[in-house]
């Protein structure tokens, strides 16, 4: 069976994945934490994070027989993504691609065919964010990396830009059990520092309600000049705890993939379908991103004064 495990890491790594990792379904290392979390109310209105909390405990549930799980991480592009204007968004966006569940599902049953060629009988089940898992958890544990104080998986000589995929497989596959790493932030606060609204509390805390990635993607209302003014030049997530961390590569490409701030907020619904209809930019919705650009606009006029 160790060839298979082997055969496994040679087609991830020949797909691009950038890490691969194994453990055995077990209660998640951080589920105390993610459960003290949702006590103190840290996920602002994502209500769906307290739901099937049971299946998060108990990961093995997704599939029945399931032996062993696979996490793979697949890299941001290099290239960060620009307006015409200069307005940016979040490097996991990749709006000139198809939304990266549909990619990753993609490369992802690749994988699963080696373990069908093996044995066509056995049951898989991927997850790319499409399950209640704690995914940052379960990778830690198959030894790929550690958690940062920005509470982000960093692979020591990657960073933190990348994807996480799961595969849950019923074949035992065989691997040495990993040993999970240890913090390699050391005295660093980088990322604290950086975080423009106060979300990082304090090393491996965030409060989600303060967090621009909540507040420019998942939150149903709109954000006003307040939140503009510290959102710098990013219209749809937050990159810059991560920016700030001297894991991540500061080489800081940028392509000029977006149209211009002007043209977005006079796009229409049938356009913005046409564009980015397929793209991770659909998850907050045209007129969400016409807020988030509104705010920031404001911002800067409030900024420039009279
Ligand atoms: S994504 Fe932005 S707002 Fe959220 S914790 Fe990181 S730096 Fe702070
Ligand atoms: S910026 Fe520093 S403290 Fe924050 S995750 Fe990176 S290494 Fe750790």
């Amino acid at each position: 069976m160790k060839y298979l495990t082997e055969r496994i890491k040679h087609e991830a790594v020949a797909l691009g994945f950038i890490a691969i990792g194994f453990s055995s379904p077990r209660r998640p290392v951080f589920i105390e934490k993610f459960t003290s979390w949702l006590a103190g109310h840290k996920n602002a209105d994502m209500a769906w994070l307290e739901k099937n909390l049971f299946i998060r405990k108990n990961p093995w549930l997704l599939l029945p027989g399931c032996t062993t799980i696979i996490s793979l991480a697949y890299p941001y592009p290099s290239v960060k993504p620009f307006t015409a204007d200069g307005l940016t968004v979040s490097r996991y966006t990749c709006p000139d691609q198809d939304d990266y569940h549909k990619r990753l599902k993609k490369l992802c049953k690749e994988v699963v065919n080696v373990l069908k060629s093996y044995d066509s009988g056995c049951l898989t089940r991927i997850c790319i964010d499409s399950a209640p898992l704690l995914e940052r958890s379960i990778a830690y544990s198959s030894g790929i990396g550690f958690i940062g104080k920005n509470n982000m998986l960093i692979i020591p000589g990657a960073g933190s830009y990348f994807y996480l995929a799961e595969i849950f497989t019923s074949i035992p596959l065989e691997f040495e059990p990993a040993q999970e790493m240890d913090s390699q932030c050391g005295s660093c606060t980088r990322c604290l520092d950086a975080c423009p609204t106060g979300a990082l509390e304090g090393p491996f805390s965030i409060d989600a309600s303060r967090c621009l990635s909540y507040l420019t993607i998942e939150y149903k209302g709109q954000i006003g000049p307040e939140e503009g003014k510290v959102m710098g030049d990013c219209f749809f997530g937050c990159d810059r705890c991560q920016e700030a961390c001297p894991f991540n590569s500061q080489d800081n490409k940028t392509e000029t993939i977006l149209p211009s701030s002007h043209e977005i907020l006079n796009m229409q619904e049938d356009e913005f379908t046409e564009r980015f209809g397929k793209t991770a930019l659909k998850r907050a919705g045209l007129e969400k991103i016409k807020g988030n650009i509104m705010a920031l606009g404001a911002a800067l006029r409030l900024h420039s004064g009279p």
